[in-house]
């Protein structure tokens, strides 16, 4: 059975050590490499979007999350306070609270609304050991993850945007959801805020959902409001979350939170979570399984392996390379061992280009491109090969060839 901690392995995209601890992910150069072209591809679909990124730390003050309710609601889990020079600091559990801070930096008007806060950021959740296996269950998080500020009014039209950028990043990376959720409130567990808050958010969703087809899970909401959630399924069958987007009127009172309306009386926020494509730990536990480790190129982490035919073209292949990265691809060359060796390593790899560079090739300024999967295409100039390869990247496209 496809297991991306094996794949992880094999393609040395990131390490688990035990002398790090359980649930602590390393990600080697290739797993950094295509999470770094993610995390790009993210960040500016968000820039198109109108959101603002920040930077926060992952560290707060224990007294944040008393404000926040997490230490009364969500203590379970997370990481012990630690003490520094009689005060308490505390790993964060989400991002919500820095984000909220953002917000209140300075006073807000109406005409700044909705007002869009992004991070990928890193985030700390005390998972039981049992649960945690290479990256699908993890205790250091880097969540894709915002949070809009917006008047009551402005709700539905945010959550439809936000689904449409879900469905938009999903096609992009090839991910296939298994199904929306809309998790609700249960029996047996604590939720924060009032009767009227958690109504209004259920009918906002609901109504956002309208069309679409939905299950609903009571107990599965957050402590703060019902969400949408959307699942994936991983190989073994196991459903999971990977986007979600929440509702919560508690927060904004909680953290004080205000903008001046038109009518120049001050206004209590509706706070909107969100993240597009969840954690890049989910995320590529989910995407190395569904591709098999074989990225589409834009995300693969060498799009270009070049392979000398023997010395006589080591400048060549040298020439080649340095063109490729020049022009902004992950190239790199391979000149150890057989052609023919070399070949499988790359498809060991699953590169998505090879180049062989030979005499005759190396003599004209040619290169014969491989494709994954085995298809030799005729030799063409160097320029008119690297422009194919860009054109695949820059695109995004799922195919090797350009559409065309
Ligand atoms: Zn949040």
């Amino acid at each position: 059975m496809i297991d991306h901690r094996r794949l992880g392995r094999e393609l040395e995209l990131f390490l688990s050590d035990p002398l790090v601890g359980a649930g602590l992910p390393i990600w080697l150069p290739a797993g950094a490499a295509a999470r770094h072209a993610v995390e790009e591809y993210v960040r500016e679909l968000e820039r198109q979007a109108g959101y603002q990124h920040v930077y926060s730390p992952a560290l707060g003050r224990r007294e944040m999350y008393v404000r926040s309710g997490h230490l009364e609601f969500f203590a379970d889990d997370m990481f012990p306070p630690m003490s520094l020079g009689g005060d308490e600091v505390m790993l964060r559990p989400s991002l919500c609270p820095h984000h909220a801070l953002v917000f209140a930096a300075r006073g807000r008007s109406w005409r700044e609304l909705p007002l869009r806060v992004a991070e990928l950021g890193g985030m700390y959740r005390a998972e039981r050991s049992g649960v945690l296996g290479g990256l699908s269950r993890v205790r250091a998080i880097s969540l894709n993850d915002a949070h809009t500020f917006c008047a009551v009014e402005q709700v539905g039209e945010e959550v439809e945007a936000v689904l449409g950028l879900i469905r938009e990043a999903h096609a992009a990376l090839g991910v296939r959801p298994a199904g929306y959720r809309l998790s609700l409130r249960g029996p047996g567990r604590q939720y924060v805020g009032d009767e009227a808050g958690w109504a209004l958010a259920e009918k906002l969703l609901r109504a956002a959902l309208a069309g679409l087809d939905y299950a609903e899970a009571p107990g599965e909401a957050a402590f703060y409001g019902p969400k949408i959630d959307i699942q994936i399924r991983d190989a073994a069958g196991r459903e999971s979350t990977i986007s979600t987007l929440q509702l919560d009127f508690d927060k904004p009172e909680r953290f004080d939170l205000s903008y001046t309306g038109p009518d120049g009386a001050r206004r209590r926020p509706v706070m909107v979570h969100r993240s597009l494509v969840g954690s890049m730990e989910r995320l590529f536990a989910y995407l190395i399984e569904v591709h098999e480790g074989a990225f589409p190129a834009w995300y693969a982490p060498v799009h270009l392996r070049v392979l000398p035919v023997d010395d006589g073209q080591s400048g060549a292949a040298a020439d080649l390379v340095r063109r490729a990265v020049i022009g902004g691809l992950r190239a790199e060359v391979d000149r150890g061992g057989s052609l023919g060796a070399r070949i499988r390593d790359a498809a060991r790899r699953k590169t998505p280009y090879v180049a062989v560079v030979g005499p005759r090739e190396a003599a004209r300024g040619e290169v014969s491109l491989r494709l994954r999967g085995g298809r030799a295409l005729d030799p063409v100039p160097v320029a008119e090969a690297l422009a194919l390869i860009g054109r695949v990247v820059d695109t995004r496209a799922a195919s090797l060839l350009p559409a065309g």
